[in-house]
């Protein structure tokens, strides 16, 4: 047997079509153009790629990004200070702060500081509490994608066998919260999990979020779970020549795409989900802070 691919790619792209047409909508009705702000402190490479992409994706489908760069040696008063100008400006509707920030600023602080109807990603502790008690929060992005590639897939979620696996505060505790959300029964397995193949062979859906190449093979897959692939790891690839390199996810995609019902590959599963879901936010927190209807199935 082989696994339907949940292709994320074709499904990010019709979520940034369903966030223009609410954008456009926005604009001709009430004359509103959505705002994403982005903070990128530093120089980090891959931070600067992530960023560039959001603000492409931002523009295109017909909201308004602001960028700002700082060097990496901003004080934490200084960043604050960006922080607040951004909540009280009225055309910024959603603030993201690219994390890692550099050692001496406190993340949780400046996480913290952002106001929590424009935290689209999620992490400002008000959004934490109100998604752990089932209440309508900002809803951090790469599980949003995630829950939306089983929601498309299955229909209902109620009465299955969920494990995750990690238990961070950016995928792994926010991705078994709305699991649960969606009824099912829930596993987080970590670190420290005795008996982990024995724990994720009793599952429906696997969702494996650790950062750790290919760490879950096939045969620990029930036949015809359904296998979210989180991690995005680089590994080398001599195969394609000296000093090549190649994404994998967590998951041994070779062998589990022979067991599972479906699985998302890596690249081009829970990844493009995850900007797709940044805009979905954004729009929704502009439709909230204007007192207009949400755009429906983008979120939780
Ligand atoms: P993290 O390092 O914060 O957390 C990893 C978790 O895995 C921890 O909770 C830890 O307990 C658990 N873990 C570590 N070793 C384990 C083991 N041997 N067995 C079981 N559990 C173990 O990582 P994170 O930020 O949650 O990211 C996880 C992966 O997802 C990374 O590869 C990251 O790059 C990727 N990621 C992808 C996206 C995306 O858009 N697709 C977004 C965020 C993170």
């Amino acid at each position: 047997m082989s696994a339907t691919i949940l292709d994320g790619k074709a499904f990010a792209a019709t979520i940034r079509d369903q966030v223009a047409t609410h954008v456009a909508r926005l604009k001709a009705d009430h004359n509103i153009t959505p705002g994403l702000a982005v903070v990128l402190v530093g120089e980090d490479p891959a931070s600067q790629v992530y960023v560039r992409s959001k603000g492409k994706q931002t523009v295109e489908v017909g909201m308004a990004s602001f960028e700002h760069k700082r060097d990496a040696d901003i004080s934490e008063a200084d960043l604050l200070a960006l922080v607040q100008s951004l909540n009280d400006d009225p055309a910024v509707h959603g603030i993201l702060v690219q994390l890692p920030l550099p050692k001496h600023l406190n993340e949780d602080l400046i996480i913290n500081s952002i106001d929590p109807a424009k935290d689209v990603d999620g992490f400002h502790i008000s959004n934490v509490g109100l998604l752990g008690t089932g209440q309508k929060s900002m809803v951090p992005c790469t599980p949003l994608g995630c829950l939306m590639l089983l929601r498309d897939h299955f229909g209902s979620l109620s009465g299955k066998d969920a494990v995750v696996i990690g238990r961070s505060n950016i995928v792994g505790k926010p991705m078994a919260q709305l699991l649960l959300g969606d009824s099912c029964t829930v596993t987080i397995a970590h670190s420290r999990t005795k008996d982990l193949p024995d724990v994720v062979r009793r599952a429906d859906i696997v969702v494996a979020a650790v950062g750790r190449p290919e760490m879950v093979p096939g045969d620990w897959i029930k036949p015809g779970a359904v296998v979210i692939d989180v991690g995005i790891n680089r590994i080398d690839a001599p195969e394609k020549g000296e000093g090549k390199t190649r994404l994998v996810g967590d998951v041994d995609f070779r062998s589990a795409v022979e067991v599972a019902g479906a699985i998302t590959p890596v690249p081009g599963g829970v990844g493009p989900m995850t900007i797709a879901c940044l805009l979905a936010n954004t729009v929704t927190a502009c439709s909230r802070a204007n007192g207009l209807e949400e755009p429906e199935g983008l979120t939780a």
